[in-house]
């Protein structure tokens, strides 16, 4: 999409500090980090939310946790003291980017219920 943020990510138009990259995914750190460790890891393919993924396409979201699991496993995050995965979609959950992403945060205590 050529208006989307994170689509001039993927296609190198806008720099980012990329901590892993495969066929199907790129995992970034979040230019305005909300704990000591904050990433996004974003499927390459443009989808605004989860929910407009089709069912056909939903290899794109176990591939997008293979991602996942390949930064929290090379960087220890469970051993850190946990971590979180987020995903804002639309307005009241405070989503900014309309394209598919999965926060990634570790490195402090986290309250819950979020805020
Ligand atoms: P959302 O609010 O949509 O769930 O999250 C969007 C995230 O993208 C925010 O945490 C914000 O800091 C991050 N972000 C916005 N613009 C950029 C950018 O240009 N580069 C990077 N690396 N992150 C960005
Ligand atoms: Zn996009």
């Amino acid at each position: 999409m050529s208006d989307c943020l994170f689509c001039k990510i993927i296609e190198n138009k806008i720099p980012a500090q990329r901590v892993y990259e495969d066929d199907s995914s790129i995992v970034i750190k979040d230019i305005n980090p909300q704990a000591p460790i904050h990433y996004l890891a974003i499927p390459k393919k443009h989808y605004s939310s989860v929910h407009h993924v089709p069912p056909a396409e939903m290899e794109l979201l176990s591939k997008l946790f293979h991602a996942i699991n390949q930064v929290v496993r090379s960087e220890s995050l469970e051993s850190t003291g946990g971590y979180r995965l987020i995903i804002n979609s639309g307005e009241n959950a405070g989503q900014a980017v309309g394209h598919i992403h999965v926060h990634i945060l570790a490195g402090r205590k986290m309250d819950w219920p979020p805020g």
